[in-house]
């Protein structure tokens, strides 16, 4: 099954918000950022971590076991014009994981999209996102200071 080296915080079938046509999201946990408006405080913490109804939140999974989940719906991918959407938490927090992901993928011939707001390493961002489809950029604000 390979190691568990990916930590998740939710994959969700049949999103049709996150990109063209339908998707799978796959959502990835840990945020280098602390938004006071994040809908998902529980993604923000790298590492599994009791949520909001006092279950635990995240999951180990191993980049086989996701990429099987996301390939379950291959047809409607084709049929649709939709693939594989990361999301997070940051993807980017996970940036070697991501990669493979992507490339793994792309071996399935499933489009994929990267959601991020950019909040990493010049050089780490270059390096994922040249594997993705489509970038969906998440700008927080455009002024440092009214951001913070
Ligand atoms: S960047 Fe997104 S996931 Fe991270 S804290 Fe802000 S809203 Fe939440």
């Amino acid at each position: 099954m390979g190691d568990k080296n990916l930590c998740l915080f939710n994959i969700q079938k049949f999103c049709l918000h996150d990109g063209p046509g339908i998707r799978t999201t796959v959502f990835f946990k840990g945020c280098p950022l602390t938004c006071k408006w994040c809908s998902n405080p529980e993604s923000q913490k790298m590492g599994i971590q009791p949520d909001r109804e006092e279950a635990m939140a995240g999951k180990m999974y191993s980049l086989k076991q996701v990429v099987d989940i996301c390939l379950e719906d291959k047809d409607f991918y084709l049929e649709s014009g939709g693939g594989v959407t990361f999301s997070g938490g940051e993807v980017l927090s996970q940036p070697k994981q991501a990669k493979e992901l992507l490339i793994q993928l792309k071996e399935h011939q499933i489009h994929t999209t990267l959601e991020t707001s950019g909040f990493v390493k010049p050089s780490v961002f270059k390096d994922v996102i040249a594997f993705a489809d489509l970038l969906l950029f998440d700008l927080k604000h455009y002024d440092e200071e009214k951001h913070k």
